[in-house]
């Protein structure tokens, strides 16, 4: 059976390629037609010698995954994958001002239960290989004919819980060997899961990424009803491991909260919040998500009044706050509205 060429870091590939009995700076001119020219025909790849091309296309093969379906919205188009063994895969691509974001999904589904997130409602079928989400790029790439300056990981499912896999594709992503973004363009979003995330906080590679934690509740309590993995991931834990995360100077982490109707929504919760940050207010910033309902979810967006007065109270605690609506929704839903078994990302 063939195997995935994305799904190897670049020294893992050099590896590779020295066992078939290739120069290593063989794989290194492999890389970079698949990732800077996006080239995926093996016999394309002309500074190889013809018997390598030949060797390369029996053994290795690119593209893990089908585009089945594109949902074109003003400002973010939705791309439809299907992996090998039938499960579907959403990334959907936003349009800024002057360059594109790239939301990818790490997992088919999820299991740490949001009860404010559609995701959550499939439990979680698997995960994605390396290749799979690196493909997610790739393909996009490919379709919109253009680079895509940056990436996030807010689709479907939770990236540290998937570990390994995630942090290839970051490795991928960042190396000048393989797709050559900038570090600080990558954003990797988790639920706050202590044990990986003291990982990140000491990977080479993964703590020099952006990093993001939806935190959607300012106590123990009400953390715990929104998000079950507080239990075993107590919410002052967190904020321990987030206070003491390195950062370069002028980075900081970002606090996602998903404001609900009368669940999280009050100036309570907002002065809540700042307590919660106490000291440490320079090192966060807030990005607060109104509410995307789904049909499924027992829960209400806030009305525009309460969000502005939300975000007053920690500007004026001194938290930077901004309000993040998401983009693409009327037409196809948006974060916490993907499903693996329908559709749905920001
Ligand atoms: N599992 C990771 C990344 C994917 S979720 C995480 O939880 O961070 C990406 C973001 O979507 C998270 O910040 C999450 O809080 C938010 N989200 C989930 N459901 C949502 C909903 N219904 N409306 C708005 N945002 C939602
Ligand atoms: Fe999983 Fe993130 Fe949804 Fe929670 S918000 S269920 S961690 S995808």
């Amino acid at each position: 059976m063939k195997e995935f060429l994305t799904n190897y870091a670049p020294k893992e590939l050099e590896r590779k390629f020295e066992e078939l009995g290739f120069e290593p700076y063989r794989a290194r001119q492999a890389l970079k037609w698949v990732y800077a020219k996006g080239v995926d025909d093996f016999s394309l790849m002309t500074d190889l010698p013809k018997e390598a091309r030949a060797k390369l296309a029996e053994r290795f093969e690119l593209h893990p995954l089908e585009l089945v379906e594109k949902v074109e919205a003003p400002d973010a188009v939705k791309y439809l994958f299907k992996t090998r063994d039938g499960h579907l895969v959403e990334t959907v691509l936003l349009k800024e001002r002057d360059h594109y974001t790239l939301c990818v999904s790490s997992q088919v589904g999820c299991n740490v239960g949001c009860s404010f997130c559609a995701t959550a409602l499939d439990g979680l079928l698997r995960n994605l290989s390396t290749a799979e989400i690196v493909d997610q790029y790739l393909q996009v790439r490919k379709d919109l004919g253009e680079p895509i300056r940056n990436v996030v990981f807010m689709g479907m499912g939770e990236p540290l819980a998937n570990y390994e896999n995630v942090r290839r594709a970051v490795e991928l992503m960042v190396s000048p060997k393989a797709l050559n973004l900038s570090k600080r363009r990558i954003t990797v979003s988790t639920s706050g899961i202590i044990a990986p995330l003291k990982k990140m906080a000491k990977d080479p590679v993964m703590k020099e990424v952006n990093l993001a934690v939806s935190l959607n509740a300012p106590t123990q309590e009400k953390r715990e009803a929104l998000m079950p993995l507080t239990r075993l991931n107590p919410l002052p834990e967190l904020m321990k491991v987030l206070k003491e995360y390195p950062l370069s100077p002028y980075r900081r982490i970002t606090l996602e909260y998903v404001l609900i109707k009368d669940v999280n929504d009050s100036v309570q919760d907002a002065k809540e919040l700042l307590k919660l940050v106490g000291k440490h207010k320079k090192k966060f910033k807030v990005n607060l998500i109104p509410f995307n309902p789904s049909p499924e979810l027992p829960y209400e967006r806030p009305p525009l009044e309460r969000v502005m007065a939300f975000q007053k109270t920690l500007w004026e605690g001194g938290l930077s706050a901004f309000v993040r609506f998401s983009k693409g929704a009327e037409v196809f839903g948006a974060c916490g509205q993907l499903r693996a078994k329908r559709k749905v990302c920001m």
